[in-house]
């Protein structure tokens, strides 16, 4: 029998706190490195290597997974004398499961490409509760084939791989997912603010849509105590939220398309942002319905 591949596995967030988890009980050897190293301890308990470096992480590693922030926490761990580029030995493989953009997924591509380097474009659907059973959406962008290949790895984190096309594909339909995301959010939040403005309790609209056959949702019983009980404890963070919003709009002016619901969804949300809510969960714009939006 084989040895599994190594993994190496880079930020161990809200997210890949989770997803690094399941790899381990899974059964892969799973090595960490994470920019705040208390992050780790909990994995060398239980046996886990931990990695000083993006690059020593990755010289011990078969298969380098990031799940961090955005474009400005990859290049930190990517690049430079310490950085996970620095290590790249040919027939290795990256895969990338934060949400980046189209773009600089698209030359992340291209420098595995010239390294030797296997590139996968995975970013999840789904949120904290998802990654902790095991219950993420993967959306896949890379050769098919390839995709295949790594599929146990893909799904020892997610119940569901979903295969877009070669990368950025994987991007390119998160983005489109998480739009939804964001506007289910926001439209929770401002049924919320309009209902106790009647004289109504909000508790009433999730009693209504739990009951309804066709809008019977399980993202709204996630987000119903964060509404209910202003409680903005963050599965997803407003600061993530912002930038795929972000990303969504500068493909949107490119391909000169128009997303004025999407336009007014990032203008809350920046908001919020500018109130210092940054890394509570998305659903605190609804701290920010009882004022203009300015
Ligand atoms: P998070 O809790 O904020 O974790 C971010 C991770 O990135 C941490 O490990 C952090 O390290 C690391 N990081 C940030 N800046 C860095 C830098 N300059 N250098 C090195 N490491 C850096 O985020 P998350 O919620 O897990 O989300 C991770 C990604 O998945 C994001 O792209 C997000 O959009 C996407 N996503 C999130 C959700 C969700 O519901 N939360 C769902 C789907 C997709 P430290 O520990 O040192 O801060």
């Amino acid at each position: 029998m084989s040895l599994p591949p190594r993994i190496g596995f880079i930020g161990l967030g809200i997210m890949g706190r989770a997803m690094a988890m399941s790899l381990a009980k899974a059964g892969f050897r799973v090595s960490v490195y994470n920019r705040t190293r208390q992050r780790t301890i909990e994995f060398a308990d239980i046996g886990c290597e931990v990695a000083a470096t993006p690059r020593a992480l990755t010289k011990m590693s078969d298969t380098v997974i990031t799940m961090v922030s955005d474009p400005a926490a990859m290049e930190a761990v990517m690049e430079g004398p310490e950085g996970v580029i620095s290590a790249f030995s040919g027939g290795s493989a990256l895969i990338n499961m934060s949400t980046l953009s189209p773009d600089y997924t698209s030359s992340l591509a291209k420098k595995c490409y010239s390294a030797g380097v296997i590139f996968l474009d995975c970013p999840v659907s789904g949120s904290k509760s998802a990654a902790e059973s095991g219950q993420l959406v993967i959306l896949a962008g890379g050769e098919r084939n390839t995709v295949e290949k790594f599929s146990p790895i893909l799904k020892a984190m997610g119940k569901a791989v979903v295969y877009a096309g070669p990368a950025p594909a994987g991007t390119a339909l998160k983005l489109c997912v998480n739009r939804i995301v964001a506007q289910l959010t926001t439209a929770l939040a401002e049924s919320a603010a309009l209902a106790r403005a009647q004289g109504l309790g909000p508790e009433l609209i999730f009693e209504t849509l739990a009951l309804s056959p066709v809008l019977n949702c399980g993202y709204f019983e996630l987000k119903k105590d964060n509404i209910l009980k202003n409680d903005f404890q963050p599965a997803f963070p407003l600061k993530h939220m912002l930038k795929d919003a972000r990303f969504m709009l500068a493909e949107a002016a490119k391909k000169k398309l128009s997303l004025p619901v999407t336009a007014a969804v990032e203008k809350l949300m920046e908001k919020s942002y500018n109130s210092g809510y940054g890394e509570k969960d998305l659903s605190v714009v609804l701290r920010n319905l009882a004022e203009p939006l300015g």
